[in-house]
């Protein structure tokens, strides 16, 4: 009895609560987006994770979609912070609204009915499609932004959006995000070093142990560089719609403390179509060089263009537009500190008159308008960012130059840059794209050049050389500096399940670390995480081959034959030559890796004598066998893939993270990809 009358009291309640709704607020109006992002917002769920942290400071956008009542449209619009509108707004005269406060501006941005909008560089109208928002949104529909805001006040927060419309009826929506102060009581480590072995697992350290090192009666003779580490964690990976990541979260996770969407670069997700106007977040460089002067330092075997290298510093919601993406990391060193550069992705520096690609300019530039960057008033306002430029045409290593970077073209140059002292800054690309892996730099270094020279650059860098180079430009700065050092090719070379190529990576990158161990102990300061974005492929390793080296070479096609597993793989006996790298990866009793996340292959449990193609090259050689679904062909044996494409996938698997050095005592536990962001912030900011 007591029960009906209490659900009839909130039943009328709830009914009375619509129709009071109903009269202010129309039911069909809606926000469908707020930024950033929250499970009280999405699910209206109070009691959920906080999806959005941030550090004291630390800026961000502040966004919503709103779709007006249909013949309405939207007005005015504030958000507001606990109750608190965030700024007041006044009338631009360029824009429907903005709302100043400091350097900081918000407005009615794009509108899906407004097919033409302000060209930024010009000042003109245009109908460029990069104003547009996605389809399926009512014609009426806007995006209202407010840029670069920033909250000292630590702990849980409401944001509100509330939007006007010509009616004067109201639209609102909350959600909440989450203010965090720096930890103390860890030893502050001036410097910073990320290693991200892309795709790295567990599988691949063991792999590269077990090929480096060597097993004695079950005992690693020796561990590897990152072994040493005292610290380890285990990372959850998740971007912010998968349980499984690409680099682009993968890596941007780390350096900004938020979960961006697959392919998504320092931003959140958005409703319009241009890719560099997304909501942002602040990155860990952006936020140390404007709080510390820290310097950013960024090398990797990949192009400079990818991923992981730009999820240092570049904010675009589509981690393929290769020109902006590295027009941005010069335009906007000042935000940055950006000291070093360092990788492949020659093509993109490269001017290209003819703004087209097909046929290839015979120089290898890729640049194009179409993947170039231009922002808008309000980001480059409310930011203070370079605006930029849809210019196909720039040379932009007489760019870098001008701006006081030495420049590499190669390891030759590498090293004659330093002839003369340090530089301050240094910009180095080693290939048109992805650099050559290991296994290929050493064979040419041992005298066999074939893979280098059907590149064309036949001087590359070890990883482990580029990293005593940066970390010699980067120890200039007496402010210290964050570093990222990708072994992008783990990944890559998983991907096509090229089992000696990745193995062989992994210790590359590992021979690197030990260069910035060396480092740290010499500058007590400095703290190097060893970690991965993410797993690559489902490796495994199923044990070890039965047959010898030549026996395995006679018969590609030996199927299961000689998959030795359990006590029949022993303990493979790989000889480490002078140059730190294996004789050969063909031996007696190889080692055997397995793919669980695979796509459909030839195995042979031999080398492949060319790399499979890379289809990011301008001019691919022609001995790469197109995809591990025709390499070996005629020889292998064929596995059944398990997913869909040529090529190995990602997993949602856990990746082992290793610390070292000030502040490393912070990493322990299973922990998530943001969380390494406000430890290593911490770390910087520590008493
Ligand atoms: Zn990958």
């Amino acid at each position: 009895m007591r029960t009906d009358r209490l659900i009839r009291n909130a039943l009328s309640h709830a009914l009375l609560a619509a129709l009071a709704l109903a009269s202010n607020d129309v039911l069909a109006a809606k926000i469908s987006r707020l930024t950033p992002p929250s499970e009280l917002f999405a699910s209206n769920n109070a009691n959920g994770p906080v999806i959005s942290r941030f550090l004291q400071g630390q800026r961000f956008d502040l966004q919503a979609t709103v779709q007006p009542d249909a013949g309405l449209t939207i007005t005015d619009f504030y958000f507001s912070v606990d109750g608190s509108t965030t700024n007041p707004p006044t009338i631009d005269a360029n824009y429907k609204l903005s709302y100043p406060l400091g350097n900081r501006i918000g407005r009615v941005d794009e509108s899906a009915s407004d097919a033409s909008c302000i060209d930024s560089t010009s000042g003109k109208t245009t109908g460029k499609s990069g104003c547009k928002l996605v389809a399926g949104l009512p014609g009426n529909t806007v995006v209202v932004s407010q840029r670069a805001y920033a909250s000292y006040q630590a702990g849980v927060h409401t944001l509100k959006v509330v939007a006007t419309q010509s009616d004067g009826s109201r639209i609102s929506a909350e959600g909440n995000f989450e203010i965090v102060a720096p930890a103390d009581g860890y030893a502050k480590a001036k410097n910073i070093i990320v290693f991200l072995g892309d795709g790295m697992g567990a599988t691949h350290r063991t792999a590269a142990r077990i090929m480096a090192k060597g097993y004695a009666q079950g005992k690693a003779k020796a561990p590897l560089a990152m072994d040493t580490f005292p610290y380890t964690s285990m990372v959850m990976t998740s971007s912010l719609n998968s349980i499984v990541t690409d680099s682009a979260p993968g890596m941007q996770n780390y350096v900004t403390g938020n979960k961006a969407e697959n392919n998504q670069e320092g931003v959140f997700p958005d409703d319009t179509l241009d890719a560099f106007d997304n909501p942002r977040v602040e990155y860990l460089s952006e936020y140390l060089h404007n709080l510390q002067g820290k310097s950013l330092g960024v090398v990797t075997t990949a192009d400079v263009f990818d991923a992981t290298p730009a999820s240092m510093a570049i904010h675009t919601s589509a981690r393929g537009n290769g020109t902006g993406i590295v027009d941005q990391f010069l335009d906007d060193r000042a935000q940055t500190g950006l000291a070093v550069l360092m990788g492949g992705g020659r093509k993109w520096f490269l001017p290209n008159a003819s703004n087209s690609v097909s046929p290839q300019p015979v120089n290898g530039s890729q640049r194009r308008k179409a993947n170039d960057y231009v922002l808008s008033d309000d980001i480059v306002n409310g930011w203070g960012v370079a605006r930029g430029k849809l210019d196909p045409e720039r040379d932009l290593i007489a760019d870098f130059q001008g701006a006081g970077y030495a420049y590499a073209p190669d390891n030759a140059g590498l090293n004659e840059a330093f002839k003369h002292g340090t530089p301050n800054k240094l910009l180095g690309l080693f290939a048109y794209s992805n650099m050559n892996v290991s296994y290929d730099k050493i064979a040419a270094r041992r005298g066999d050049s074939t893979v280098v020279d059907a590149f064309g650059f036949p001087d590359q860098p070890l990883l482990e050389e580029m990293t005593d180079k940066a970390l010699q430009v980067l120890a200039k700065n007496s402010n210290g500096f964050v570093a990222m050092i990708e072994g992008a090719s783990i990944d890559k070379q998983a991907h096509l399940m090229d089992t000696d190529r990745w193995i062989h990576d992994v210790i590359e990158f590992d021979r690197a670390i030990a260069v910035a161990k060396k480092f740290a102990q010499n500058n007590p300061d400095t703290l190097v995480i060893v970690t991965a974005d993410h797993e690559c492929s489902g490796a495994a390793i199923l044990g070890a081959a039965t047959a010898s080296a030549a026996d395995l070479a006679a018969t590609p096609n030996s199927g299961t034959r000689y998959v030795g597993t359990y006590e029949a793989a022993k303990f493979p006996k790989y000889v480490i030559a002078a140059d730190g790298y294996p004789q050969s990866t063909l031996v007696d009793n190889k080692m055997l890796i397995g793919y669980g996340a695979n796509a459909d292959r030839y195995e042979t449990w031999l080398p492949n004598l060319f790399p499979t193609k890379d289809t990011q090259q301008p001019f691919p050689p022609a001995q790469s066998p197109s995809d591990p679904s025709s390499r070996n062909k005629d020889v292998g044996y064929f596995v059944a893939g398990q997913v869909p494409g040529d090529q190995a996938v990602h997993t949602a698997t856990d990746i082992p993270l290793s610390a070292y050095g000030a502040s490393a005592a912070q990493f322990h536990g299973v922990i998530d990809n943001t969380d390494v962001f406000f430890k290593l912030a911490s770390a910087a900011m520590g008493q």
